[in-house]
């Protein structure tokens, strides 16, 4: 007869990248009473987290201190789950650093916008199940530890492989965090470089708000045809579907804001736009197709980038 509590403990979630993303999804897996630890850079790091004791989440009004535990990337630990939340551009980097603590089997969730960094990462740890996500929530760290839960949305979860959802998104529902299993993650990543790609870089080179782009409508209108000859070429036609009223919808629902590629830039910030603009570049050029515009405004774009000092892939 089995024990009379023969319960396993909950797999423990490794979150390696405690920026805005990683520390939004600690907090509310904790606040959930889940086991969770972060994966921090370097011993500076882990030293000043100490002193924090723990993480705020702050949602409104209110804040939360969450005494999560924290670790370095060295430490010997198994890891059987993990989120991984750096920037696209520094996703491989990081992953290899604790490659070797993923048990085979290990569930990896990529949180990187773009696309790029996800295959990538999935090259290097193949003896684990990678997942994709797409996500459009909105977080940002007030201060160090502090992270603001600043715009509701949603995660959409999916394996490029074809597997079925995994029984751990119980986790993600017993967190608040509103999320989805998607059998088409890819198109939905597309989809999304596609809508960055047509209004972010404009953006940054008009030095504008989304909504300053009603006013370069032919512009935005050339890209987004090439967009979506593109994704089509790419066998993405489902993220071709409509693109142009998409773009349109979000420039209008969207037009006070900053794009996130303008605030990296005004902040002096690196980009993600090897793992957007760059990622759909080579895309055509793997494929000989011709996107002109885009090659044009990608060249725009860097050289508007390196007379800034900041890095152009
Ligand atoms: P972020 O605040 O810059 O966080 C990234 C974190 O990764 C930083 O804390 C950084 O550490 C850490 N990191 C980098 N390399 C590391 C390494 N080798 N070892 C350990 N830690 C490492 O970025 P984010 O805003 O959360 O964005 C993460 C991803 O989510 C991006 O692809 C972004 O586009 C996407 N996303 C963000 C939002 C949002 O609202 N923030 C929304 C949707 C999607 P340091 O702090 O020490 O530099």
């Amino acid at each position: 007869m089995p024990p009379f509590n023969c319960r396993s403990a909950p797999t423990r979630w490794h979150i390696l990248g405690a920026g805005s993303m990683g520390t939004l999804w600690a907090a509310r897996l904790a606040r959930a009473g889940l086991p969770v630890t972060l994966i921090v850079r370097n011993a500076a790091r882990l030293h000043a987290y100490k002193a924090a004791h723990g993480l705020t989440l702050v949602e409104g009004e209110q804040s939360h201190l969450l005494p999560v535990t924290a670790q370095l990337p060295e430490t010997d630990e198994p890891i059987e789950r993990l989120l991984l939340t750096c920037k696209a551009y520094d996703a491989e980097h990081a992953i290899a650093q604790i490659a070797h603590r993923l048990q085979p089997g290990a569930d990896v969730v990529l949180l990187q916008n773009g696309l790029g960094s996800q295959q990538a990462v999935a090259a290097r740890v193949p003896q684990v199940r990678c997942i994709f996500a797409s996500s459009t929530e909105g977080a940002f760290r007030e201060s160090d530890w502090r992270v603001v839960f600043a715009g509701a949305g949603h995660t959409w979860l999916g394996d490029t492989r074809q597997g079925e959802a995994p029984h751990w998104l119980e986790d993600l529902q017993r967190s608040h965090i509103a999320h989805e299993w998607s059998p088409t993650i890819l198109s939905r990543l597309w989809r999304k470089l596609a809508l960055n790609c047509a209004i972010n870089p404009l953006t940054v080179l008009y030095n504008c708000r989304n909504g300053g782009l009603q006013a370069h409508r032919a512009e935005v209108d050339t890209l987004c045809d090439e967009l979506a000859a593109l994704l089509k070429r790419c066998d993405q036609a489902e993220a071709a579907d409509n693109l142009d009223a998409e773009v349109h919808r979000v420039i209008q629902a969207t037009a006070n804001n900053y794009s996130s590629m303008h605030q990296d830039v005004a902040q002096g910030r690196r980009t993600e736009i090897g793992y957007l603009l760059g990622y759909a570049c080579e895309a055509a050029r793997q494929r000989q197709f011709a996107v002109p515009h885009l090659h044009a405004l990608h060249h725009r774009l860097i050289d508007h980038l390196k007379q800034r000092g900041l890095p152009c892939n």
